[in-house]
C-alpha cells in the first residue's frame, strides 16, 4: 500500500513525512483491516511528526504512519471478529486498545489506561492507504455522516464532547472556550450543548468568525496576551482551554469564577494559583468509548458540526505546514 511514512522526526519544512510503499498489515484475531476513506491532521501530529515528544517516547516506534481521526471501509476481517462485515463504514479514534482488565478499562475509562497503545503514535495510523485496528476498538458510522468529511468526529469531536462534559456545564452558565481550532470549533458546540451560555475566545480573525458560524453566543477577539479577556463579558462560571498557549492558561485561571471549573486540553502550566478562589482545575483527554459514540449520535442528529477541508494523502507535510502557520480553518482531512 501507498502510506505517508515518518523515519525520522524533523520540521515540517523539510517534508519530513515520505509518500512510499509500505506493507500492507495483515489482521490477526480480533482486529481488521480498514481501507481508509479519510483522515483528520491533528495539531499532536505535528508535534510527534517535528519530535517535540520524543523525550515522552512519541513516537514509540519508527518507521511510523501518523494519523488518528480514521474513517474506512472494512476491506478483511480477522479470526473471531462477529461484530462487524466486510463493506461497513467504520472510524477509529486515537485510543486504538487499552488492557480491558486494570481499574481504568473495568470503570470506563480505558483512555487513561496504563497499557494504552495510540493510534498513529505507538502504532501505525491512518495516514495511510489501509490501517489496522482491534475491532473492539472502532465505531460503525452511521449513514447519514458523509465519510470523507466526518473522520474528525474521532478526535476533535470525542476530545471537546469530553471537555464539556467535564466542565460542569448547564443552563444559566457562562462558559469561555479559548482556541477556536479543530477541536474549539467543536468544543463551542458542544459546550451549547449543556445549555450554557458559550463565549469563544481567539487570537485570530478567521478562527473568530468561524466561532460566529459555528453559533458561538458572544466572540471575543483576545489580545495577543489575552489581557482583554474579561473586559467585556466579566468571568466565567466554566473556563475550557484548547489553545496550545501558555498565556491561554494563565487568563483561563483570571477568568474563572470563584468555585468555577478550568479545563486544559493541551500541555502547559498552571501559574499564579489561589487557593482562597477555590476553583477546580481538571486535565481532559480525548475521550474514552461511552463518550465517542455519544458524539456520533449527536453528530448523526446534526449537532455536530465540523469545518472540514479536504486534501490529497500526498500533500500530508503541506497540509502540516499550514497548520503550523494557523491557516487551517476548521480541520483539514487526507483522502487517499
Ligand atoms: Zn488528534
Ligand atoms: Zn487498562
Amino acid at each position: 500500500m501507498k502510506a505517508m511514512v515518518l523515519h525520522k522526526p524533523a520540521p515540517v519544512e523539510t517534508f519530513p513525512l515520505k509518500y512510499e510503499d509500505y506493507p500492507t498489515p495483515k489482521p490477526g484475531k480480533g482486529e481488521v483491516l480498514i481501507k481508509v476513506i479519510s483522515c483528520g491532521v491533528c495539531h499532536s501530529n505535528l508535534h510527534m511528526i517535528e519530535g517535540d515528544w520524543v523525550r515522552m517516547g512519541v513516537p514509540a516506534k519508527l518507521p511510523i504512519i501518523p494519523g488518528h481521526e480514521i474513517i474506512g471501509k472494512i476491506d478483511e476481517l480477522g479470526k473471531g471478529v462477529e461484530s462487524f462485515k466486510e463493506g461497513d463504514i467504520v472510524g477509529a479514534q486515537p485510543l486504538w486498545s487499552a488492557c480491558g482488565r486494570c481499574d481504568y478499562c473495568i470503570t470506563g475509562n480505558e483512555h487513561l489506561c496504563n497499557s494504552v497503545q495510540i493510534t498513529g503514535e505507538t502504532v501505525d495510523g491512518g495516514y495511510a492507504e489501509y490501517f489496522l485496528a482491534k475491532a473492539d476498538y472502532i465505531y460503525r458510522i452511521p449513514e447519514n455522516i458523509d465519510p470523507e468529511t466526518s473522520s474528525p468526529l474521532f478526535c476533535p469531536g470525542v476530545t471537546a464532547y469530553r471537555a464539556s462534559k467535564l466542565a460542569n456545564l448547564g443552563p444559566n452558565k457562562k462558559v469561555y472556550v479559548i482556541g477556536i481550532g479543530g477541536v474549539g470549533h467543536v468544543a463551542l458546540q458542544t459546550s451549547k450543548l449543556f445549555g450554557s451560555e458559550v463565549i469563544a475566545v481567539s487570537t485570530s480573525e478567521a478562527h473568530a468568525k468561524l466561532a460566529e458560524e459555528m453559533g458561538a453566543d458572544e466572540v471575543v477577539m483576545a489580545k495577543r496576551d489575552y489581557s482583554n479577556l474579561s473586559e467585556h463579558f466579566g468571568k466565567g462560571d466554566s473556563v475550557i482551554v484548547f489553545s496550545p498557549n501558555q498565556k491561554a492558561i494563565d487568563a483561563a485561571v483570571n477568568i474563572v469564577k470563584k468555585q468555577g471549573t478550568l479545563v486544559v486540553g493541551v500541555f502547559g502550566n498552571i501559574n499564579d494559583f489561589r487557593f482562597t478562589k477555590e476553583i477546580i482545575v481538571k486535565g481532559s483527554v480525548i475521550g474514552p468509548r461511552k463518550d465517542m459514540k455519544e458524539v456520533l449520535e449527536l453528530a448523526s442528529k446534526g449537532l455536530i458540526r465540523l469545518k472540514v477541508t479536504k486534501f490529497k494523502l500526498q500533500e500530508a507535510n503541506e497540509v502540516l505546514k499550514k497548520l503550523k502557520d494557523g491557516e487551517i480553518i476548521g480541520r483539514a482531512v487526507l483522502i487517499p
